[in-house]
């Protein structure tokens, strides 16, 4: 393999090609670190509005770290995975705590925060400090993997393959360029299935294009089967002598999932018999919907109730499905940003309830 060609192809094809991408526009670290963050396990596409309503409002590391959790939470709503919010705000504080304020430029130092691993820390410290190391992520795998046709896993046995030839490409410098150049040539070009080898700068040096392997390069470790789990909400209205509409909401307990969020309170079915029982509440419909979160399948199905009045339920119900209670008039829901399943319930619902 010719590491110094792949080099050049690399950056020749980047410099032509390369996406007009919103964190591409400064080498700002702030900008590129949160943009890392929002792209795991997210389309560029999905992570497009969020990130401009996200810097708007956080405009700096300092802005990020003084913010509260609710607000940064809010921000992140309809992302999801929470987790990846709860650890950027904490990583912000100890760039304000710890490093004076100054983004660290050393993946060594990247990695101590929160949130941010091998990969991230990489990327940004190529990205934004021309440090000269390699973004190794599943993007980067399958087009490596496909160029020496590596038939082991890139995770596992292949990984240390993987690691040197990366090292050997970024080796000639420009290591910034290099690794976007490799995440764009593999969301445009080597893609998972059907790769556009036609349009690939690398095809004379691909050996699984020469082979006519590329759909079985890189191997994968089998998925382990998604595990089901049922939940059970309740999603309460209350509508006011002027057809104005409040819902109920409850902070999901800590230790829960998506902690601390505000929500429709819910729990892990099957709900206990006095919840059924509410006073007082009318049930006008019910929403059933499937969602992939993580390593779950969950299918969730939530109870339509209006409320005769804006009362909160009997202590002893709060504190099964929620850390904090609370009525919110529906105009006033854009600061709580519920999580998507809940909005889209919460349309049934209002289109229901006349
Ligand atoms: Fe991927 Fe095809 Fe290019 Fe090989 S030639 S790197 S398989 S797009």
């Amino acid at each position: 393999m010719n590491a110094a060609l792949i080099h050049k192809k690399l950056l020749d094809w980047y410099k032509a090609n390369k996406r007009d991408l919103p964190w591409r526009q400064s080498l700002d670290p702030y900008r590129i670190w949160i943009s890392e963050i929002m792209l795991q396990q997210t389309r560029v596409e999905a992570v497009l509005p969020f990130y401009e309503r996200f810097l708007k409002n956080f405009p700096t590391t300092k802005a990020l770290a003084q913010a509260s959790e609710d607000k940064v939470l809010s921000l992140w709503s309809g992302l999801g995975y929470y987790s990846r919010a709860r650890n950027i705000h904490k990583a912000a504080k100890s760039i304000q705590a710890d490093f004076n304020g100054k983004f660290p430029q050393h993946p060594e130092q990247l990695r101590s925060l929160s949130g941010i691993g091998e990969y991230t820390a990489n990327a940004i410290a190529s990205i934004a400090f021309q440090k000269n190391v390699p973004a190794i992520d599943g993007n980067l795998e399958r087009v490596l993997s496909r160029l020496i046709d590596l038939r082991e896993n890139p995770k596992k046995e292949g990984r240390q393959e993987i690691q040197a030839i990366a090292d050997k490409i970024v080796e000639h410098g420009h290591a910034g360029d290099i690794n976007q150049a490799i995440m764009d040539l593999s969301s445009l070009v080597c893609l998972p299935k059907n790769p556009r080898c036609q349009l690939c700068p690398l095809q004379t040096e691909c050996k699984s294009f020469k082979i006519g392997s590329t759909d079985l390069v890189p191997l994968r470790a089998k998925a382990a089967p998604a595990q089901e789990l049922k939940s059970q909400a309740f999603l309460v209205l209350h509508k006011n002598s002027r057809g104005q509409a409040s819902l109920l909401l409850a902070r999901r307990k800590k230790k829960d999932w998506l902690q601390d969020l505000w929500d429709i309170p819910w729990q892990v079915a099957p709900l206990p018999q006095d919840w059924q029982a509410a006073p007082n509440w009318k049930r006008f419909g019910t929403h059933k919907l499937t969602r992939a979160i993580t390593k779950y399948k969950v299918e969730f199905e939530v109870f339509f109730y209006e409320a005769p009045e804006r009362k909160l339920p009997p202590k002893a119900l709060q504190s099964q499905a929620g850390s904090e209670w609370q009525w919110r008039a529906i105009t006033d829901l854009d600061q709580i940003n519920l999580p998507r399943p809940s909005r889209r319930a919460l349309e049934s619902a209002l289109a229901k309830l006349k």
